[in-house]
């Protein structure tokens, strides 16, 4: 089987941990946490940098240290994974949603005017499968209406929005390091701010929100959120190799675009004039024309070896919402599609050219079936 993704692990990781082993320093103290937080910081444009232990707790802390109220509401991609509607819900506030734009399958930006209350407070913009939403109507809008822009970069290191950096968009900006993303720590995560006070907080919330006067005193409820020296000590080596990683996926993308671009009724990624995409997963979205979904396309792309993934159900959609009161009867006509006409092919850093010809035989043995 070709996987969808494997970590590639080819730099000093190996140096870095053993010096973690060797020294002792393996618990969330010690010189890589630091260093992989500054490294992220500087490659990102951003002054502060925290490291947590995955992406969903930075966008959890990204959101508590706003100091928000019960009822106050941030809009976000409906199309997203459930990390962005948790890190709302968990601080006791109500997400709000829009769809898909059908080109980016990012979140469409003209219609985030529409979903403004005097309730909202922030907006989550998630930059989808390697591609940038398009930030302009959204810092116009936040500036207009008072709102901190929380940015979920997590599936977009190193892509740019007008040549400036994901990660540098936004008040915030939040970053997991999961083993299938660009950059890994195995699990981990990163918060970005422009304000030294909120990294301060985001720090005392990551742990256990200690005082430094008097470490077992507490005015404040935290959590232990820490990454590990060991986990920084390959972040920091993957950081080293993170020109390479995305060199490698933008080379993936424009292979898959010119092998695949001429078969009608395959929705492929884009690029659009404003954007670099980083194709950290690269998609494809079905035409109801060819009278197949992802699932049945999955399955007759797993019985020849390839693996796929299913692209995300937007938010709208899971039941475990719903039973909370969330989004009943709401609709969102392009995020539906895509939930059931999208998957993602093999995108790994480790993908040879072979296996990359042969997921594009593959898809196009298929797609030569379903227009025969
Ligand atoms: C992976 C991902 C997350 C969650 O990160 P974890 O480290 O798995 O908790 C959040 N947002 C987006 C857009 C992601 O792709």
């Amino acid at each position: 089987m070709i996987p969808v993704n494997e970590p590639r692990l080819s730099g000093k990781e190996l140096e870095y941990v053993n010096e973690c082993l060797q020294t002792g320093w393996i618990s969330s103290e010690g010189r890589f946490i630091e260093a992989f937080e500054r490294g992220w910081a500087d490659y990102c444009g951003m002054p502060h940098a925290v490291a947590v232990c995955n992406g969903t707790t930075a966008l959890e802390l990204a959101v508590a240290c706003l100091d928000l109220q019960p009822g106050d509401e941030v809009i976000l991609p409906t199309f997203t994974i459930i990390s962005c509607a948790l890190a709302v819900l968990y601080n006791g506030l109500t997400p709000v949603l829009v769809d898909s734009d059908p080109r980016t399958w990012c979140m469409n930006v003209s219609q985030l005017e529409a979903k403004i209350t005097p309730r909202t407070r922030a907006i989550m913009p998630v930059h989808i499968y390697g591609h940038p939403v398009d930030m302009d109507p959204v810092i116009d809008l936040a500036a207009r209406y008072h709102l901190t822009i929380i940015e979920d970069a997590a599936e977009a290191h190193g892509a740019e929005y007008k040549h400036h950096r994901c990660g540098s968009l936004g008040d915030l900006s939040c970053f997991s390091f999961y083993a299938n993303k660009i950059v890994t720590t195995g699990e981990g995560g990163m918060i970005l701010t422009h304000e030294a006070a909120q990294a301060e907080r985001l720090r005392s919330l990551r742990n256990l929100c200690f005082r430094k006067e008097r470490r077992f005193f507490h005015t404040d409820l935290g959590h232990n959120y820490r990454l590990t020296n060991l986990q920084a000590a390959l972040g920091l080596a993957q950081l080293e190799g993170i020109d390479a990683a995305v060199d490698q996926k933008r080379w993936l993308g424009a292979a898959y675009t010119r092998r695949l671009g001429a078969f009608e009724g395959l929705q492929l990624p884009v690029e659009e004039t404003w954007a670099r995409n980083v194709y950290w997963m690269y998609g494809l979205v079905l035409d109801e024309g060819l009278g197949i979904d992802a699932v049945e396309f999955a399955r007759r792309m797993a019985g020849r070896g390839i693996m796929t993934r299913p692209f995300f159900l937007g938010m709208h959609e899971q039941p475990v919402l719903h039973e909370r009161g969330l989004f009943n009867n709401e609709h969102y006509p392009v995020a539906e599609r895509l939930a059931r006409q999208g998957l993602y092919l093999p995108s790994g850093l480790t993908l040879s050219e072979a296996q990359l010809t042969e997921v594009c035989e593959s898809v196009e043995a298929e797609w030569r079936l379903l227009t025969r």
